[in-house]
């Protein structure tokens, strides 16, 4: 009974009744058995929609009243606001939650006032690199989707900042949430943690696949399901369940398929629709078609329409949330939706169909299974306690013998067991400069030891292969001017500093400055040579190939103005450079990109930073024009490209042009501090490209777009009506603004107001008939 939980603040029990939660499930139950509630340890490994936020609620609830600071750790940028939602219930009983996800660099002093925090381990680490002072208060830290340690890009960040935070508090209370994986003992073990392991669910789950006209479940039972004329099965059993008044969540292997089995099912769900959920439906497209004026949200829009959606990370956040805000309503009657937030966000489903149980997968050249891990999730979130009977989870087969295939891969297996990724050299990279630099450990034998209180040190016998990879790392770290070792003891230079603290892989930051260096050559070059000349031509740079030696004799002779000024680099150029480097995800080269982008290098190679790998090097190459066409987009973004020609250009959602931008905002900011750490002098180039990519606009066009409220259509709207930068905006006329906003009273008061206009009240002001432009 919630009223016999030991240690936590007195206000709890009442508010879980008003929840509806009179009693714990049994894993709850237990994990309150193991002491969570007093600050103990704790590896929860249960199924996905069996309550485990609330055993993470009960360890920092109770830490908290004891007078301690808990931290909530998230896998996902996108699950943050999420879990900052359900935490910010408690603020009623005087808690202060917050939540950090934004700029990586930044100290988070502000932290230091919350009770609890939701952050990604991204951040978490971000805050230990610098110092913040908030970090050594924690009581208690809670890991959701701890099973993520084995994911090769993200888990060993995870599994490195654990390690950090327990060494810097022994004391600290460590809870770890996991979906059910096949070894949970071994992450007890590293945690020191009690285990609480168990597959109990709210909600029976039945899985089944499916084939033919039958539903094949795995009690052994079959029921009839049948697919009429030129139907798919995924249709078939969306009609199916509707016809038993419920709800469908389809899991597929990629974006567009998850938009074009949205459009499709749209179909299949229209005829049950009543008028009034119509009318409803109608309204909540208006509002998609209002969050963005893409193709994307038309296409949302229009399946939404007719009670289907999809739903992926290309979509913006109000686009996510107005789809699963609709599918928990019961409005939106199937959501089609790609594996990446199945885990995290809580949207069940009488029925889920695991349609696509293979994906392209990049390492392995092909089609590859989804791992069992992954498809147990998805399965979990069929059955709504209270509202199903209970929920099936389903696979479809498109063979006989693929049904035998399916319950043997999927329906009977175990999920298999976790297993730290942290001895690969990308990551350690990153980890053993951030350990050294923040002083977790100051020589070679310091550093192993640190290592062993990581998983993969748990989980290994063999010593060896961390140590070597360690010393790869370390020599790659000093030749590149970021470590100086010294008779075993290890110090970090001050760019290793600079670049631990900016959060940047030390070979993004290495390609940064090699590129910028290679530039001002050129630059220093020409402007002796334009400035005072020399006796003898300058020789160029021994590693470029970008410019030959008589080229410059030639420039010494001819030309007055230098082309390579650093104030010259163009956006693209910084575009490109930090488009090349491995913080960020570049744009694929899609059949027929090749030959576009060679094009494309052959006409502004002189823009770009460093010099162009040779054909022959295949994969530099390639990734060199993938780099191209990612620096395009932003490029575009950049000179105000409306964003539903971008996203048509590139094959991309309006998402992506986001998360693109914002990683090359957060790269030039660190590109800005690096040159000026190495003295190069190139910062206002730098920082004019920055802005320029935030806010989507072209140079002229900044001031203005810097004004909360404005934007980059706005300022161009009040840039054509004669209003050019901030200082006139402030003094305009109002019914030249009116004008310029299209009449929009609201929003003109509210741009007026910010940019500090006397009296930015639009009262009786008719907008000024002769400057209202219309860019659509
Ligand atoms: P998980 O994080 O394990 O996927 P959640 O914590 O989101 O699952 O829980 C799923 C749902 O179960 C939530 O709506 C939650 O309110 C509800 N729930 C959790 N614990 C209880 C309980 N003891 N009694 C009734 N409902 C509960």
């Amino acid at each position: 009974d919630v009223a016999d939980l030991p240690g936590v603040p007195e206000w709890l029990p009442d508010h879980l009744r008003d929840d509806g939660i009179e009693e714990l499930y049994p894993p709850q139950a237990e994990a309150v058995e193991a002491g969570v509630t007093e600050g103990e340890n704790l590896v929860a490994s249960i199924p996905t929609a069996s309550g485990k936020t609330l055993i993470a609620e009960l360890a920092m609830l109770s830490s908290v009243a004891r007078g301690g600071t808990a931290l909530y750790i998230v896998p996902l940028r996108a699950l943050a606001s999420e879990k900052q939602a359900d935490f910010e219930e408690f603020e009623q009983y005087g808690l202060d939650i917050g939540v950090s996800t934004g700029n990586y660099e930044s100290e988070g002093g502000w932290l230091a006032d919350k009770d609890i925090v939701v952050a990604t381990s991204e951040k978490v680490d971000s805050l230990v690199r610098n110092d913040a002072p908030w970090i050594e208060d924690l009581t208690c830290v809670v890991t959701d989707e701890v099973h993520l340690v084995d994911d090769g890009e993200r888990g060993p960040t995870l599994e490195v900042t654990l390690a950090k935070l327990r060494r810097l508090n022994p004391d600290l209370q460590t809870v770890a949430l996991s979906a059910t994986i096949g070894n949970a003992e071994a992450l007890a073990t590293w945690l020191d943690a009690g285990l609480v392991d168990s597959d109990w669910r709210p909600i029976d789950l039945q899985k089944g696949v499916h084939y033919g006209q039958a539903l094949h479940l795995e009690d052994g039972s079959q029921q009839r399901l049948s697919v009429q004329n030129n139907e798919k099965q995924t249709a078939a059993i969306v009609r199916d369940t509707l016809e038993d008044d419920g709800s469908t969540l389809v899991f597929v292997n990629s974006r567009r398929n998850a938009e074009a089995a949205a459009g499709r099912l749209a179909n299949t769900v229209r005829p049950h629709l009543t008028d009034e959920e119509r009318a409803q439906l109608a309204d909540i497209a208006e509002e998609i078609r209002d969050v963005s004026d893409t193709e994307t949200s038309d296409d949302l829009a229009d399946a939404v329409a007719d009670g289907a959606a999809f739903h992926h990370a290309g979509l913006s956040r109000g686009h996510r949330e107005l789809v699963e805000d609709a599918f928990r309503d019961r409005l939106v009657k199937v959501v089609c939706a790609t594996p990446t937030l199945a885990a995290g966000v809580n949207t069940p489903s009488r029925r889920v169909v695991v349609r696509d149980w293979r994906r392209y997968d990049g390492s392995a050249g092909g089609m590859a299974p989804l791992s069992v891990l992954e498809v147990h999730q998805m399965m979990g979130r069929a059955g709504r306690p209270g509202l199903d009977p209970y929920g099936e989870a389903v696979l479809i087969a498109s063979s006989h013998d693929e049904v035998d295939e399916l319950f043997e891969r999927y329906v009977w297996a175990d999920p298999e067991p976790v297993r730290s990724k942290l001895a690969a050299e990308p990551a350690l990279r990153t980890h053993i400069l951030a350990t050294v630099a923040s002083g977790f450990a100051r020589s070679r034998e310091g550093l192993l030891e640190f290592l062993e209180q990581t998983l993969y040190a748990s989980q290994t016998d063999e010593g060896g292969q961390l140590e070597r990879v360690v010393d790869d790392v370390l020599t790659y770290l000093q030749r590149n001017d970021f470590l100086e070792i010294e008779g075993g003891e290890l110090d970090a230079t001050s760019l290793g500093h600079t670049v631990s603290r900016l959060y940047l892989d030390p070979m993004s930051a290495a390609e940064i400055v090699d590129g910028l260096r290679d530039w001002e050559r050129g630059a220093s070059d020409s402007t002796s040579a334009s400035g005072a000349p020399s006796e003898t031509p300058p020789e160029p740079p021994a590693d470029s190939g970008f410019t030959t030696a008589s080229e410059l004799a030639e420039d010494a002779d001819e030309s007055a103005d230098a082309d390579r000024d650093p104030d010259d680099i163009s956006a693209l150029g910084l575009y490109h450079l930090v488009s090349r480097t491995p913080d960020m995800y570049q744009l694929y080269l899609r059949s027929g990109d090749r030959e576009e982008y060679e094009m494309e290098l052959f006409e502004r190679e002189d823009e770009l930073l460093g010099p162009t790998p040779s054909e022959f090097e295949e994969g530099r190459f390639e990734d060199w024009l993938s780099a191209l066409k990612t620096a395009r987009l932003l490029e575009d973004w950049a000179t105000e490209v409306d964003e539903a020609t971008i996203t048509e250009r590139y094959g991309v959602g309006p998402g992506d042009i986001r998360g693109k931008v914002e990683t090359a905002q957060w790269l030039l900011g660190a590109a800005e501090s690096l040159a000026s750490e190495v003295d190069l002098d190139a910062a206002r180039a730098i920082s004019e490209a920055r802005i320029r990519v935030e806010h989507g606009v072209r140079e002229e066009l900044v001031d203005l777009a810097g004004v909360r409220g404005v934007g980059r259509k706005r300022a161009r709207r009040l840039f054509q009506a004669g209003i050019t930068d901030r200082a006139q905006l402030r003094d305009a006329d109002k019914a030249v603004v009116l004008a310029a906003l299209r009449g929009r009273r609201k929003t003109a008061e509210n741009v007026l107001e910010s940019a500090g206009h006397r009296d930015p009240s639009m009262e009786g002001v008719e907008p000024a008939p002769d400057v209202s432009v219309d860019l659509d």
